[in-house]
């Protein structure tokens, strides 16, 4: 493999970049000049300094947003209103969150299994679900997973991590409701549907 298809096989890698585009961004990248180069090679590897992930939720936040391991909202006592949203990624987060509909908490499982998966465990880490399930009055979860077959999966999976804990800690699990054309995906989607998809969960 010589130094192109190598650049090539690390941008497939990327969310929703095929090999095309990936060829695409190499011949963008040899017609840029070596400044351009420059700044994006040191911007990418400087793009974890400054960033935590939080040890809660798993979302990833600016080290000036919040000096411990937990998020903002994580941290805050007056979202600890029993009710976690299930989201997949940051981007989804960012989107609902800037809308101010949600006054709970949130669990990022950052990525939805892909349909091939053989081993979910090794994939999506529920460990502090659970905890905060086991340790807080939680009263509900609600599935906020793009609706593609991905998601589908993903939240059938947890789902099935989560049911056994049902009749210990007294919870509810909800799924956005389905009557409504929610766009596949959750970060693309705009406020009025969220908010009546939010509204009319189940
Ligand atoms: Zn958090």
């Amino acid at each position: 493999m010589n130094k192109k298809e190598r650049l090539e096989e690390l941008f497939k890698e990327f969310p929703g970049i095929g090999p095309r585009q990936a060829k695409r961004f190499v011949y963008f990248l040899l017609w840029k000049s070596p400044n351009y180069i420059q700044e994006l090679s040191k911007s990418i590897s400087e793009i974890k300094q400054g960033v935590r992930r939080c040890q809660e939720c798993n979302r990833y936040f600016d080290q000036s947003e919040s000096n411990n391991n937990l998020c903002n909202i994580c941290s805050n006592k007056s979202r600890e209103n029993g009710q976690i949203l299930i989201l997949e990624k940051n981007p989804d987060f960012e989107n609902i969150e800037k809308m101010n509909i949600w006054g709970g908490k949130y669990f990022l499982i950052g990525k939805n299994l892909k349909i091939t998966e053989k081993d979910p465990q090794s994939k999506i880490n529920l460990f502090s679900l659970i905890k905060k399930i086991k340790e807080e009055k939680i009263k509900e979860v609600t599935f906020a997973l793009s609706l593609n077959p991905e998601g589908e999966l993903t939240m059938d999976w947890i789902k099935e991590q989560l049911l056994p804990l049902i009749k210990d800690y007294d919870f509810k699990i909800t799924e956005l409701g389905r009557g409504i054309s929610l766009g596949t995906e959750v970060e693309y989607t705009d406020k009025i549907t969220i908010e009546a998809a939010l509204n009319n969960r189940k």
